[in-house]
């Protein structure tokens, strides 16, 4: 199916509405929900007409399109303020950073699958959206760029990565301290977790109702 703009833009502000309804309050995510056409970062025109639906759709190499609301969901536990630095692991279909992008983060995300990178870096060129990636395990950070304001791994693995851990900035005056969110156990039963920086060698952990992900993947 192919949605025009407009059809989109109307769909957009249906999944809004939804995802308010199950729970999103931060009017930022929801902002940048209305604004980012999720449609363009699905292949081919085939689901477009499930694009604004709260669904995980497949994007090629067994990968999915996180479902909107675990992409709002995390994004409002990480409580972004503009112009922070965020890492994301797992770029997929680059929906993720978009939505960080479009809320006035620094997005450097890595991703496994090459081909999934060479699809979506154009769809983020396109609109205009400033993300940093590039392939490779990103379960071991992207030390060039580190520390982090804030990292999210949108794929769940078996246990929290020292070296992600340790690309969390250290406590500074002024700015809030650095946190990720990160869903963590055997697969299909993962619990996200948020782990924030309050010292050199500190850090707290929270858990969050469970939301599916992926495996985070290690070779
Ligand atoms: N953020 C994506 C979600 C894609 S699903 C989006 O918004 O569409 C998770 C992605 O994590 C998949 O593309 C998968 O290939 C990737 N992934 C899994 N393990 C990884 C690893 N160790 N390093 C980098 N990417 C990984």
């Amino acid at each position: 199916m192919i949605l025009t703009d407009r059809q989109a833009a109307a769909r957009r502000r249906e999944l809004v509405d939804l995802l308010r309804d199950k729970g999103i309050e931060d009017p930022a995510v929801l902002e940048a929900v209305g604004a980012v056409p999720r449609h363009r970062f699905i292949p081919g025109t085939g689901l477009h007409g499930q694009a604004y639906h709260d669904l995980a759709l497949p994007i090629g190499e067994g990968q999915t399109i996180s479902q909107p609301f675990t992409v709002a969901r995390m994004t409002e536990l990480l409580g972004l303020r503009r112009g922070e630095r965020v890492l994301e692991v797992g770029t997929g279909s680059g929906y993720q950073a978009a939505i960080l992008a479009t809320m006035g983060a620094r997005v450097f995300s890595v991703e496994r699958h090459e081909p999934l990178l060479r699809r979506t870096k154009p769809v983020l060129e396109k609109l205009g959206l400033s993300v940093r990636t590039r392939a490779g395990d990103g379960t071991f950070g992207w030390p060039g760029y580190a520390p982090f304001d804030a990292i999210v791994v949108t794929a769940g693995g078996p246990t929290i990565p020292d070296e992600l851990r340790s690309q969390l900035r250290e406590p500074a005056e002024g700015k809030p301290d650095a946190r990720m969110l990160i869903p963590v156990g055997p697969a299909k039963e993962h619990v996200l977790h948020r782990i924030t920086r309050t010292g050199p060698d500190a850090f707290t952990d929270e858990t969050f109702n469970d939301v599916t992900f992926v495996p985070l993947v290690r070779d």
